[in-house]
């Protein structure tokens, strides 16, 4: 509490603050700085859901145009930091923000939960991307749960041999670049057992997902557990080490007093 304290002291200047978003976690810390009068922040999107939900501080969307456009929007908008609350597979954004704001000369801090970890009883098959989730699928065909969103999807069209069901925050505009796939049009966060009845009513007998760690998307991993199936997990891309926090709290703590943690790059 000292630090929200301090935050809002009339003798402390007031911040502008980016958050770079498209997660919960981003809308959680865009819900905290709201109500910190002194923080002036904005929350950006890539704009790839058609309907967001409507945000409690000001927002943008849309891409920046690389380093360069991001430098010149954190010079124009007089931007003191900018807080990458991106998704973990969002590795372009984040290593855009590493270095426009170190040539911008902006305070940068991650907020990202750690991944998630493989328990006993888990049938993780651990593979380092995208392409190699898809020739793990090669073989027989089987009833597979695609839980990664819709930029992937195209790939997968190399197994046309499966019967997937694929989970989406919109409805596709058109057809799903995937032969035999069924869709669910749902947004997060799910719960546990919301995603076994999900699983169990397709008949699901693998899933595939990222690891991003956090509780918004866990219910998928639970429900593979709890159903012994086996997972494809697709590890992180790698993003140039930058200071990481987990927490919205943790943040607050950033804006209040701004010692950086240790940095971290995956
Ligand atoms: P990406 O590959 O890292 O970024 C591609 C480009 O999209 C960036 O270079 C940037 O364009 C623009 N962009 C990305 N995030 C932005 C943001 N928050 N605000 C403004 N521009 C942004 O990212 P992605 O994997 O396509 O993900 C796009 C968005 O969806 C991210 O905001 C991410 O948090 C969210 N998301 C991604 C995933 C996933 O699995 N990848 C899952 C859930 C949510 P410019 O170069 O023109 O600036």
């Amino acid at each position: 509490m000292s630090s929200l304290r301090a935050m809002t002291n009339a003798s402390s200047p007031s911040q502008r603050l980016l958050i770079l978003g498209g997660t919960a976690d981003a809308n959680r810390l865009a819900a905290a700085v709201a109500r910190e009068p002194r923080i002036d922040a904005v929350l950006s999107y890539a704009g790839r859901t058609e309907s967001p939900r409507p945000p409690p501080i000001a927002s943008r969307i849309g891409g920046f145009g690389g380093v360069a456009g991001l430098v010149n929007y954190l010079r124009e908008q007089a931007i003191d930091r900018v807080v990458d609350a991106t998704h973990p597979f969002a590795a372009q954004m984040s290593a855009h923000a590493v270095e426009a704001c170190a040539i911008a000369g902006v305070k940068l801090l991650a907020l990202e939960r750690g991944p998630w970890q493989r328990q006993s009883g888990d049938h993780w098959i651990d593979v380092d991307n995208i392409e190699a989730a898809v020739a793990a699928l090669a073989g027989t065909p089987r009833r597979v749960f695609l839980g990664i969103g819709r930029q992937n999807l195209a790939a997968f069209a190399a197994q046309p041999q499966h019967a997937y069901l694929v989970r989406l925050v919109d409805p596709p505009r058109g057809v799903l670049p995937l032969p035999n796939a069924d869709i669910v049009v749902a947004r997060g966060p799910f719960d546990r057992a919301g995603d076994r009845g999900l699983l169990q009513r397709f008949g699901a007998d693998l899933v595939v997902a990222k690891n991003a760690g956090g509780d918004a998307a866990v219910a998928k991993i639970e429900a593979a557990r709890d159903l012994g199936l086996p997972l494809v997990m697709i590890r992180r891309p790698c993003v140039p080490a930058r200071p990481v926090v987990d927490s919205v709290d943790q943040v607050m703590e950033w804006l209040a007093h701004g010692a950086a943690p240790t940095e971290r790059g995956v």
